[in-house]
Parts: structure tokens; sequence; C-alpha cells
């Protein structure tokens, strides 16, 4: 009896289930597809979506009949690109400053065709709240994968609302990694104040339990984590400060320049920003870096957009008034101008040139063979969620990849680096259905991915008109 009762009950269980999952069908009917395998823009291609994911891409030819009811969009004449990974962003921390929270400015990122973000050091906590949020916003928000809080030495370079996690203890690590792995973090990032022994023992567990490990490195030279296999350097800096020769003018250790004169000290600085500025990147500490770089397999994710728009050049008209600003909410504007460095007048062509450095070993490491990331660090000062992504795209372009390849950096490398290659990062049979539909062509000019038309983020549409009313001016 009862097994009968329970087969009728199951029966009407399966019929209800079955009408949940049918899913809405929608197809992108005659578009250019960017294939970011290969690097090239195919024409004339149809997409099905079905639920979250992507049922198949055909030609005119091969055409399969459309599913009735299905949603049809004609794209002749438009371009689809995969979903944009931002690779490097803070949700937490930096908002925390400017008393924001993370759902406020999700919605500008998918307005921008960011249908992802990895975030790269925050509180455990917050994110994974925050996380959750987004995978039940799909209209409103990119997928997030989550990281740990800054590893970093004892103190840590952020004290102040509990962002690093500080050791110099190795003994320490397995239990903190565990517990970063039980939390579902997909990245483990070492900060300035990592020193070796951590960091080798971080990348050691981290390794075991499947996860990536980042760093923004100072004292754990970059040759010393390549060497121990760190997965992915942070900012251009981790690898510029150590294409040093020897001769190089340098700071001397903390003892020494405590006999130094401030006027001393402030020379001595002039001289290392100049060899900053004129470095030359043929030199034997560079040229060994870059080849141990290559030979690991170690990505680069250069984020060159907060090196310009907050670290170097601040100052500039046309970096504080760009347009994507004003769409900022007002508490983030307002918090922008107090927390990065102070700038003066007759450094600003020094600044130029150190900035134009980055950019020539942006396009020496990625013709060396080097996997570059696509990232910015928003939403740290004057790098504005979302719009930061475009201007990173055409900072890769300027230093020399083509359009092709800086678009390949922001989704397929990208989702290699949050280990979601099989999931996310091209537009293929079977992946999600995270898509951005274009006006115009962007391997004619990168500029041309700002011309969204519609975003498709697991197979929910939605349209940068439409996210960028729900974000708050205040
Ligand atoms: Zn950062």
């Amino acid at each position: 009896m009862r097994f009968i009762g329970f087969g009728r009950l199951g029966a009407i269980l399966f019929a209800v289930v079955a009408a949940c999952v049918n899913a809405e069908t929608v197809v992108l009917r005659g578009g250019s597809v960017f294939d970011s395998r290969t690097g090239i823009m195919l024409p004339d291609r149809t997409i099905v979506i079905e639920g979250e994911r992507i049922q198949s891409i055909s030609t005119v030819q091969t055409m399969p009949r459309i599913p009735s009811g299905a949603r049809v969009i004609d794209a002749r004449g438009k371009y689809i690109i995969p979903g944009l990974i931002d690779a490097h962003v803070h949700l937490v921390h930096v908002l925390d400053f400017a008393r924001m929270t993370g759902e406020e400015i999700l919605p500008l990122f998918l307005a921008n065709g960011v249908t992802s973000v990895r975030d790269t050091g925050d509180q455990v906590v917050a994110e994974k709240l925050l996380a959750n949020y987004a995978a039940a916003h799909p209209a409103l928000a990119p997928r997030i994968f989550i990281c740990s809080p800054f590893v970093d030495g004892k103190p840590p370079f952020h004290e102040d609302n509990g962002v690093s996690w500080g050791t110099n203890d190795p003994k320490d690590v397995p239990a903190f990694v565990e517990d970063m792995a039980a939390w579902g973090v997909t990245t483990v990032k070492l900060y300035v104040g990592t020193e070796r022994p951590v960091g080798r023992k971080v990348i050691e567990e981290a390794h075991r339990r499947g996860l990536m490990v980042a760093g923004h490195l100072y004292k754990y030279s970059a040759q010393d984590a390549v060497e121990d296999g760190i997965d992915v350097l942070e900012h251009i800096d981790s690898v510029i400060n150590y294409s040093f020769p020897p001769e190089a003018p340098h700071l001397p250790a903390a003892e020494e320049q405590k006999q130094m004169s401030p006027a001393e000290l402030k020379h001595l600085d002039d001289q290392i920003e100049e060899s900053r500025a004129s470095l030359d990147l043929g030199n034997p500490t560079a040229r060994a870096l870059i080849d141990s770089i290559v030979k690991r397999k170690v990505k680069v994710d250069p984020t060159l957009v907060v090196s310009r728009n907050m670290i170097l050049l601040a100052d500039l008209p046309e970096v504080l008034n760009t347009p994507d600003n004003l769409l900022m909410p007002r508490r983030l504007r307002n918090f922008w101008p107090g927390y990065g460095p102070r700038m003066t007048p007759e450094t600003l062509e020094l600044r130029r040139r150190q900035f134009k450095k980055y950019e020539e070993l942006t396009g020496l490491l990625f013709r060396s063979g080097v996997e570059l990331l696509c990232g910015t660090d928003t939403p740290e000062p004057n790098v504005p969620p979302g719009f930061s992504m475009h201007q990173e795209l055409q900072l890769l372009v300027e230093s020399g990849l083509s359009p092709a390849a800086a678009i390949q950096a922001a989704t397929i490398r990208n989702a290699e680096a949050v280990k979601q290659a099989s999931n996310l990062g091209s537009i293929e049979t079977g992946k999600l259905a995270d898509l951005v539909i274009l006006s115009a062509n962007p391997l004619v000019d990168i500029r041309n991915t700002r011309k969204i038309e519609m975003v498709f983020r697991g197979g929910v549409a939605s349209t940068p008109a439409s996210l960028l009313k729900r974000v708050p001016l205040n």
C-alpha cells in the first residue's frame, strides 16, 4: 500500500517539478560570435539557450528547427562575446570605508557586461553573504567567486577593518587554509607582508585542496613565489619591483634608513622613482624573471587601470572627470579623493613615464608568452565598478595586445583563474549562457565592448539602462 501511495504522489510531484524546470528557451539568431578559444569572430551563428545553459550553436545551414514558444532575438549585425570576468575586485572592505554594501554596486558590473567577478581579498563572512545574494539575483548581479582575507605578516598592513590574517609562523597556515576551503573560496591571497616560509606553506596547503594562490607581493619576492608555485601575480608592480638589476638604487635596511637625513632619504627616493621610469626591461634580472614566469605558467594580472587612475595619474582631468565616474553613487565618489596617494604637478612627467613603463612591461610579458588576466581592483579610487573593465581592456590594447587577445584575457583566461573554464569564459554548447550582445565589432575597436545592448547571465537577460536605474545615486 505504502509503495503504491508513494508512486502516485511521486508521479504528481514529477509533473509539478517538470513544469517548473521547463525553463525559457531563447534563440539569438544570426549574430557574429566571438570564439575566445581561437580569438576569431564567427559570422552568422545562431545560439539556442535553454534555461541557464547554451544548448546549441549553429550556422544558417546547420540550424535546427526553432523550438516552439522560444523567445527569438534578431542578432543580425550584432556581435556576441562571452560575459566578461573582472579578475580583481574587492566587494567588502573598500566599500566599508565608503559606508556602502556590495549589493548596491553589483548592477554596475552587469550593466557593463561583467557577468562574473573574482574577489581578491576581503572579509570572508560578508563576501559569502554577498555571493549568496548574487546567486539569487541573476538579473542584478554578476557571479561572485570569493577569496580569503589578505594573508599578511604580523602586524598586517591593513589592521583596521579585519580584512587581514597576519602570521609569521607557517605552522598557523594549515588550519587557516582548511577553514578557507570550508568557506568555499577559490583563491587564497598573499599580501605585502607575507614572508617566504608562510607563502610557501600557503601554496602547498592551498594546492592540496584545489585552491588558487594569488599574490600582491612585497616581502616575498616574485622570484621566490614563482619558484614556490604561486598561480597568479597581482598588479604589474608584483613583476616590475623584482625586475631591477642589482646595481639599481634601492632602499637600505630599516636600521640604515634611520641614520639618513630626510633630505638624503628624499634624494634616494627620487633616484628610485626615476630608475623605475627608465628601467631597461632587457636587463638580465628582468629577463630571467620573465623566463621563469613563462616556464612555470604563472599568470599575471596587470590591473593597469588602478595604477593609472589611483596610484600614478589620479590628478589628470581625463581620469577624474571621466563620464564613467559621474554614474557612481555619491558615497563612493566622496570617499575616493581622501584614500589615494597625494600627487604634485612637478612629478607628473615622471609619473607618466612610469605608467608607460608599466604598459611596456605588460606588452613584453604578453609577447613572451605569459598568460595575462584582465582585472581592475575596483572600487578603489577612480576605478568605477564595471566601467573600469572597458578601461582596462583599452589599456591592454594600448600595451600591445590585439583586441581579440584582450577579450581572451577578460574571458577564457579569467575563467581559468577561477577554475571555471568548463562552465564560463567562452560561448560553447553546454556552457553557462553568460554572454553580451554588442552593436559594433570589438575586434575593430576595443572601445566597442562598451556598446552593450543586452547582457545574459545564466540565460537571464537584462539591459544596461534597466540595471543602471537600480544603482543608488547617493
Ligand atoms: Zn586589490
